[in-house]
């Protein structure tokens, strides 16, 4: 490869990659899950953040993080209060949809300053089909950043 074929090529599969490429399966739990349930399921998946969906339709209507959960105990609160009484709520919920690029969400996440965003289906339809976090970007970074080195050899 001469320099000038290269650098448009890492372009496109570092960065013009879309999330549907990167993304993993997103923790998501019904609005009635009580703040003990959600800190359990935080340890059970090894995840900082879980998505709070409808019953029936699975769409998204809020996110609960490490330090809500955190905020929620030290406030005294109940621990058998329902998720839906503490967690960051729709429309206020950043989130992304499959076919945006990764340079979009790597954008998005900086901007938000959160460690995740939930995937939708569309911009109409709010079920929740994944998730990309900072980690799974840095992965992505890497193991491309890796792959480039081994074609530059
Ligand atoms: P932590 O609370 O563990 O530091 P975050 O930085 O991701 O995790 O979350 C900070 C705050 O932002 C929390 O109140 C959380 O509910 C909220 N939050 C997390 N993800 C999103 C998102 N995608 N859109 C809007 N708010 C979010």
């Amino acid at each position: 490869f001469s320099g000038s074929r290269v650098e448009p090529l890492l372009f496109e599969t570092v960065y013009n990659q879309r999330v549907k490429d990167i993304m993993a399966p997103a923790i998501c739990l019904p609005q009635t899950t009580t703040v003990a349930d959600c800190i359990t399921n935080l340890f059970m998946y090894d995840v900082g953040t879980l998505y709070i969906v409808e019953k029936d339709s699975k769409q998204l209507t809020g996110v609960v993080s490490r330090k809500d959960l955190l905020r929620s105990l030290l406030n005294k609160g109940d621990q058998t209060l329902p998720v839906a009484v503490i967690m960051s709520r729709m429309p206020n919920i950043v989130r992304v949809t499959p076919e945006q690029t990764i340079l979009d969400v790597a954008d998005l996440l900086i901007k938000s300053q959160v460690d995740s965003l939930p995937v939708i289906e569309s911009q109409t339809s709010h079920k929740v089909v994944g998730k990309i976090t900072k980690t799974l970007l840095t992965e992505h970074f890497v193991s491309e950043g890796h792959k480039a080195k081994g074609y530059s050899e």
